[in-house]
């Protein structure tokens, strides 16, 4: 992404021949929807100027709303800058694209390990830890960090230790690739799953070379022949197979062909020739964060390009912050950082989102307005505001569904794992429960949205953001987005939903009968009809139902009732006139049924 995008573009007019007496003015990029805070520090402007100034143009707002960008544009009239719209849909992948200057030179290979559940990742990533990894005394925090790296050769290795592919599909949404090899673990007595197949098409995805290490081969029951032909039927083509995909049978028990697997990586690497820019200005990607009771909020961050330093001011999304301390993966207190090094960083404002791309900027006041700039909620745009609320509920009624169906994303594991663990417990005394289709840590992408779209789902954010390509969707494929940043008020609004959406129990009562005496009036949609009723309220709202010889019609809707000459509010006992929405042919002795529809709320089992 060019610099200028991130932040206030502040191009002067340099057309020398322009006239001299007028100022040129200066050009403001301002995204489509903005916080007012946000905009305020974007401007450079205490909030209160800004509030004033659009109180004064009659747009009443607080420090924490949204305004659009028309909105946000009037102030560029009063404060002397041009505004122009920040396009959406610019690419995120600041790392492929890095425009920094310094010296490049060879770096590491960073390796992730993806496979189904069960094949042994976790074992094999713990094997080379323990054996590989010199232990060296450490220094603050002991906190296990989602990478470490190993010594092979003259070479170190870094492996990414995160859970699931969550990571990798986070930051893989952006745009941007973290890793140089993939190794593709498959279970010698199981073969190839479902999520190996998930695997195999991330690696495709970013064109990242695979080596398949064939996991449990101090098994008996193992069948390499079949593993192969199970590759070679969804792309991957090994040795045997014609291919140049390199395969190895590893023990996680024995040790038994780790070294190769190491080999193979450090020769996949070689042949990949990887380098990196060594000096200037870091770039790196955020794979976890966590908030830690004592040291507060820490991450832990690849570093892509450039070298980090404690000091360094950093944006990472719509956050940023200043490297207080850095530690490397086994909890040594460090100074700098070289790329491919993953170091667990102190030093963050707010939480960032994994997936995030941390940048060095200049100094504290660059870093915080391109924060606040990267900040645009996109609450304002894709809201949760009540007529948003009361439209999803509409459109989940419409549905006729029995579950809410969501898609989940949020900032880090922590919170989703408490957030799934709420959701799981919210249900109704009619059995609704909130069914999550699909959930993940990082921004909300396309693919969220599409799982939405597939799934009779919205999407639910929980201190994330959605990107740009995902509010497009979002808009295309009618999906809400809805976004919250406390985890109570997520569920408590979820099981709200639940409540009125599909928790929602149509009851219909007759409350009357009667007999048609005259039909008055006729149009296509609305009859004002004569009927001789019996004991029962009947009132405008009630449906109107038609029988003829024990058939039924139609039904419509009363909008109005006479008595005589006089409107009434309520009809009992007696000859009446309604007004009624109706399609229907009614005549006269056609038998009526005053229906009174009403619905019923399920309850929550258990109390949020
Ligand atoms: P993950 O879900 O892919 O991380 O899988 P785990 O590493 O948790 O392993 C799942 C199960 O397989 C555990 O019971 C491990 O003890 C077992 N396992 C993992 N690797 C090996 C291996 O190389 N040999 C044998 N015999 N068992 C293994």
């Amino acid at each position: 992404m060019p610099e200028s995008s991130l932040h206030m573009n502040q191009e002067n007019n340099t057309n020398s021949g322009s006239n001299l007496s007028e100022t040129p003015k200066q050009v403001l990029t301002i995204p489509s929807v903005v916080k007012v805070v946000d905009l305020a520090s974007m401007l450079n402007k205490p909030v209160t100027e800004i509030i004033k100034i659009l109180l004064a143009n009659g747009v009443l707002v607080t420090i924490n709303d949204n305004i659009d960008f028309e909105t946000a544009a009037i102030l560029g009239d009063d404060l002397g800058f041009e505004a122009v719209e920040e396009k959406s849909d610019e690419s995120e992948a600041v790392l492929e694209d890095d425009d920094e200057e310094g010296e490049v030179g060879v770096r590491n290979p960073i390796v992730t390990v993806m496979g189904h559940v069960d094949h042994g990742k976790t074992s094999l990533l713990d094997y080379i830890r323990e054996t590989r990894v010199v232990q060296e005394e450490s220094g603050g925090i002991t906190q296990h960090i989602g990478s470490y790296q190993v010594a092979y050769k003259d070479q170190k290795i870094t492996f990414l230790d995160t859970p699931g592919h969550a990571a990798f599909s986070a930051i893989r949404a952006q745009g941007t690739k973290v890793t140089d090899v993939v190794v593709l673990v498959v279970a010698a007595d199981d073969g190839v799953k479902p999520q190996t197949v998930e695997a195999i098409k991330l690696a495709q995805a970013v064109n990242v070379p695979i080596i398949v290490a064939v996991t449990k081969i101090d098994k008996a029951d193992k069948n390499l022949d079949l593993i192969k032909q199970q590759l070679g039927e969804h792309g991957v083509l090994t040795e045997a197979w014609g291919g140049k995909v390199p395969l190895v049978g590893v023990s996680a028990k024995t040790g038994e062909g780790v070294d190769e697997l190491l080999e193979l990586i450090s020769l996949t690497s070689e042949i990949a020739e990887l380098t990196a820019r060594q000096t200037g200005k870091a770039r790196g990607v955020v794979i976890e964060a966590q908030h830690d009771v004592k040291v507060g909020q820490l991450a832990t961050v690849i570093i892509k390009s450039g070298k980090l330093s404690v000091g360094d001011n950093f944006v990472v999304g719509g956050t940023y912050g200043k490297v207080k301390a850095m530690q490397d993966y086994n909890g040594k207190r460090i100074k700098e950082a070289l790329p491919s090094t993953p170091v667990s960083i102190i030093g963050f404002a707010d939480a960032p989102v994994v997936g995030d791309i941390l940048m060095v900027v200049d100094d504290e006041k660059t870093a915080r307005s391109q924060a606040a700039k990267n900040r645009v909620s996109f609450s304002g745009k894709i809201a949760k505001s009540q007529s948003d609320i009361s439209a999803l509920v509409d459109q989940i009624k419409s549905q006729q569904v029995q579950n809410l169906n969501v898609v989940i994303k949020t900032d880090v594991q922590g919170s989703l794992q408490a957030i799934t663990d709420q959701l799981n417990e919210i249900v109704t005394d009619r059995g609704n429960k909130i069914v999550i289709i699909s959930s993940g840590v990082g921004n909300i992408s396309e693919n969220d949205v599409l799982a939405a779209a597939g799934g009779n789902a919205f999407v639910v954010g929980f201190k994330v953001r959605a990107l740009p390509g995902a509010i497009q969707m979002a808009k295309k494929e009618n999906i809400k987005i809805l976004d919250y940043s406390i985890i109570y008020e997520l569920t408590k609004a979820l099981a709200d939903l639940l409540v009125e959406s599909v928790g929602l129990k149509k009851t219909e009562t007759v409350v009357n009968q009667g007999e048609v005496l005259k039909v008055f009036r006729t149009t296509p949609k609305q009859k004002i009809v004569g009927v001789k009723v019996g004991k029962g309220e009947i009132k405008t709202g009630q449906i109107f139902r038609v029988h003829r010889n024990e058939e039924l019609i139609g039904d419509g809707n009363i909008v109005g009732i006479k008595q005589g000459p006089k409107d009434v509010d309520t009809a009992n006992e007696g000859e009446f006139g309604f007004s009624v929405e109706i399609t229907s042919k009614v005549k006269e002795k056609d038998k009526i049924e005053f229906v009174q529809v009403e619905h019923i709320k399920s309850k929550l089992v258990n109390e949020l």
